[in-house]
């Protein structure tokens, strides 16, 4: 069993569009960012490599690479995911928290944890999407996002032929 932790942020610019989590937010203001800005898949991703101590976002891609220009952000998550994979772990559950003063995220946080759970390939009541406003940070101009996510180790071939019980002996020393 692992865990991990992300956190990122990034600046409101007018006439960006505004994707947090995958999904495309009607609002004024978009995040800007070398890539599409999507601050909770930045941070969802982060937490996954983090988990299985496999660096960070920059390190598979760097900001100074002109591919990921405007990159859509699911890219990155799915490339923690195959190293999650790789590692043999996969996601149990993923909590996040948002700070950010507007738009409102709660009419769309249902949309944003569906998404979410696809990409993580969990259900939906396994991602927990909150969000708060920056009371008092002086961040409004600013989106921030907290991710913890933990794994389990995944069960192999021969491990899926284990009995329950030995399943339940394993679950217990990881
Ligand atoms: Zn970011």
């Amino acid at each position: 069993m692992r865990i991990g932790y992300g956190w990122d942020s990034h600046e409101f610019k007018k006439g960006l569009p505004l994707k947090v989590g995958g999904v495309e937010l009607e609002h004024t203001h978009g995040l800007a960012g070398h890539s599409d800005g999507d601050v909770l898949l930045h941070a969802i991703t982060d937490a996954l490599l983090g988990a299985i101590a496999a660096g960070d976002i920059g390190t598979f891609f760097p900001s100074e690479d002109a591919r990921w220009k405007g990159a859509d952000s699911v890219v990155f998550l799915r490339a923690a995911m195959e190293q999650v994979h790789r590692a043999g772990y996969m996601v149990a559950n993923v909590d996040s928290t948002l700070i950010l003063a507007e738009p409102k995220l709660s009419p769309h946080a249902k949309k944003i944890q569906a998404r979410v759970a696809e990409l993580l390939r969990i259900e939906p009541n396994c991602v927990g999407i909150k969000a708060k406003t920056p009371e008092g940070m002086g961040t409004d101009n600013a989106a921030i996002a907290h991710v913890t996510v933990l794994l389990l180790r995944r069960a192999n071939k021969p491990r899926a032929r284990m009995t329950a019980a030995a399943h339940a002996k394993r679950g217990a020393r990881d």
